[in-house]
């Protein structure tokens, strides 16, 4: 079956691409020049609505059944920010964002944090959606290390672990990350529903 993958971000695109290596399923993600990108504006107060947006608006459009994510990381000092505003909170680069993270964390006496992965697949004949979570808790380190991922991957130190995701690498990260368990339930899905 080919799937749209209503996503543009690299990061995002390889870590579907390797999770789904030995899978029938075809993902044509929104970088891919036969497939326009379109404005989605993320309106959602949650991360499943956000995700049903993506996933909706690709899947009408093209007609085709499509998954969307929306993930995000949330501080718990921070009351759970940025969360669905991970991406938007602050404008600048992934390293300005990480900076402005650390600015805002340094008199915190807490460091804990989340990572949260809401999937959605629509398929548009029938508008059936359905949806797939993922979380992955941890730390956010004093300062970033590592070059692997992207986002906040230098700053997360995943329980268990004295390394960031960004250190760790991708066949840990695909291993253990909120992304990572969502989408195994997505293949999981697509494997028993035909
Ligand atoms: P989106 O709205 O799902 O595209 O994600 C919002 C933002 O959350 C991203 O731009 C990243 O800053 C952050 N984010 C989501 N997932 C990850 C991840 O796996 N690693 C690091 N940052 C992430």
């Amino acid at each position: 079956m080919q799937i749209i993958f209503a996503s543009s971000n690299a990061g995002k695109i390889a870590e579907l691409q390797a999770l789904f290596a030995d899978s029938s399923h075809e993902f044509i993600a929104t970088n891919n020049p036969k497939l326009p990108a379109i404005e989605v504006a993320e309106t959602g107060s949650t991360f499943s609505e956000n995700a049903l947006l993506k996933a909706q608006a690709y899947a009408e459009k093209y007609q085709l059944p499509t998954l969307a994510d929306d993930s995000g990381l949330e501080v718990v000092t921070l009351n759970n920010e940025p969360g669905v505003a991970s991406n938007r909170w602050f404008e600048g680069t992934d390293e300005q964002r990480n900076q402005a993270l650390l600015n805002r964390l340094q008199n915190a006496t807490s460091r804990a944090a989340r990572f949260i992965t809401v999937a959605c697949l629509f398929f548009p004949e029938t508008s059936d959606q359905h949806y797939f979570e993922g979380a992955i808790t941890g730390t956010i380190s004093p300062a970033p290390s590592g070059t692997s991922g992207f986002g906040y991957d230098p700053l997360f130190i995943p329980e268990g672990h004295s390394h960031s995701f960004a250190e760790l690498g991708p066949a840990v990260k695909n291993r253990l990350s909120h992304r990572a368990q969502a989408f195994t339930l997505v293949k999981q899905f697509l494997e028993t529903h035909d």
